[in-house]
């Protein structure tokens, strides 16, 4: 049995009181933590200050990215362990924002993915389609071949270390969400996909949706066989919303 994860992923949102304000207000209400998780990914300057709020309860904290290399000449890279001196257990890598300004390759997100599980990170591994690509028919192929390239070299092991996260680039900031069918569609064909590499580790792996999950969808959305949760944009930065997508598990 699968359980949910509902991540936050703050953007370059949460100076160090904006931070504050915000878990206060996460510490502040309830949900059920037998049958969710709870994450949050704040700004780099900001994962200091959530860990140590953090540290009583069963909120995880979580980067944004991280660098493939260990140290170095590398300017403004974090590296996984440096997430894990702050208190990270989690980094989302391959968002489609890093895949869109920072031309983020599958090869590249896959050499993050193994380095994040040598150092005893979670990696929740993005993939989705554009509008484009949609349109054209061809969200398979484009999600097939994403998967591919991030899992590439991935014993069943490792896929049981990781979390994918499906997110439509056209359903990401816009308001415009997948109906729950057509995520349910996506997050089968990768599930399916994934039992190409092993088939235990398809059934385990948790599968986020991401695009425009808000509190009144979140709920068939995350009814969906094969969505295990949801990575959350805008509506992660408001206390009273998170906690409402969390509580529709
Ligand atoms: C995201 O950026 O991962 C995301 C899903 O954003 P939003 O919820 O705002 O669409």
């Amino acid at each position: 049995m699968r359980k949910f994860l509902i991540a936050g992923n703050w953007k370059m949102n949460g100076t160090i009181d904006e931070t504050k304000t915000l878990l206060s207000g996460l510490l502040a209400g309830s949900y059920d933590d037998t049958k969710a998780d709870m994450l949050v990914c704040p700004p780099y300057t900001s994962l200091e200050t959530a860990s140590n709020m953090l540290q009583d309860s069963k909120i995880a904290v979580g980067g944004q990215d991280m660098s493939v290399h260990q140290k170095g000449a590398y300017t403004a890279e974090i590296s996984a362990t440096m997430l894990l001196t702050v208190g990270a257990s989690f980094v989302i890598l391959g968002h489609s924002e890093r895949r869109q300004y920072h031309a983020e390759s599958d090869q590249l997100v896959n050499a993050k993915a193994k380095a994040a599980i040598d150092a005893i990170l979670t990696p929740i591994i993005c993939v989705g389609e554009t509008l484009d690509q949609r349109e054209a028919g061809q969200t398979e192929q484009i999600i097939g071949m994403q998967i591919d390239g991030t899992l590439e070299g991935f014993s069943a092991d490792m896929i049981k270390k990781s979390v994918i996260a499906y997110e439509p680039v056209w359903a990401i900031g816009t308001g415009k969400t997948a109906t729950p069918e057509m995520a349910q569609d996506v997050h089968k064909f990768i599930r399916e996909r994934v039992a190409g590499i092993d088939k235990d580790a398809a059934e385990s792996v948790q599968i986020l949706y991401g695009g425009s999950v808000k509190p009144d969808n979140a709920k068939d959305l995350l009814s969906q066989p094969d969505i295990d949760g949801a990575l959350v944009g805008g509506a992660a930065l408001k206390a009273d919303d998170f906690l409402k997508i969390i509580n529709a598990v």
